[in-house]
């Protein structure tokens, strides 16, 4: 990707900042408990990217360690949730709803639907999964996704 191509996020405010020079690896709907109580929301759809196509620009976000070890990176002036950054080192997960609006992809499909709130439908033809998918599950998603 060029420097051009370059996409940018922020928070609510716009204290916090940062910039992705790279494709989505996965994107998706995460109807996990701990998304939806950290979001505040129904459901949070994430993107996945490398974490080399990743940088901080401009203020430092908040962090919060979950019980899993995660981090959940905020705003600490508005409290808008930016990105999650998960055990395994080399990812990201964007909240998509950070990113600058243009830039904003629908997901590929359905995670941890067996969390999900209670009045949430799954009637948009996405796959959906009652976990996490399978590394199987993933190749075929993203396939699916190449060729279209
Ligand atoms: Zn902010
Ligand atoms: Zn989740």
């Amino acid at each position: 990707m060029s420097a051009a191509s370059a996409i940018q996020g922020q928070c609510l405010c716009g204290a916090v900042q940062y910039e992705l020079r790279g494709p989505f690896r996965l994107i998706f709907n995460c109807h996990c408990r701990f998304c939806r109580v950290a979001h505040g929301a129904s459901f949070t759809t994430v993107a996945i990217v490398a974490a080399k196509d990743f940088t901080w620009t401009q203020g430092s976000a908040a962090r919060y360690v979950t019980p899993h070890g995660s981090a959940r990176h905020f705003c600490g002036t508005c409290s808008a949730p930016l990105c999650n950054t998960p055990v395994e080192d080399g990812i990201v997960c964007i909240v998509m709803a950070s990113l600058e609006v243009a830039a904003q992809r629908p997901p590929w499909f359905h995670a941890n639907t067996e969390a999900r709130a209670a009045w949430i439908g799954l009637e948009d033809g996405l796959p959906s999964f009652p976990a996490f998918p399978s590394p199987e599950e993933i190749g075929e998603i993203v396939a699916a996704q190449r060729s279209r």
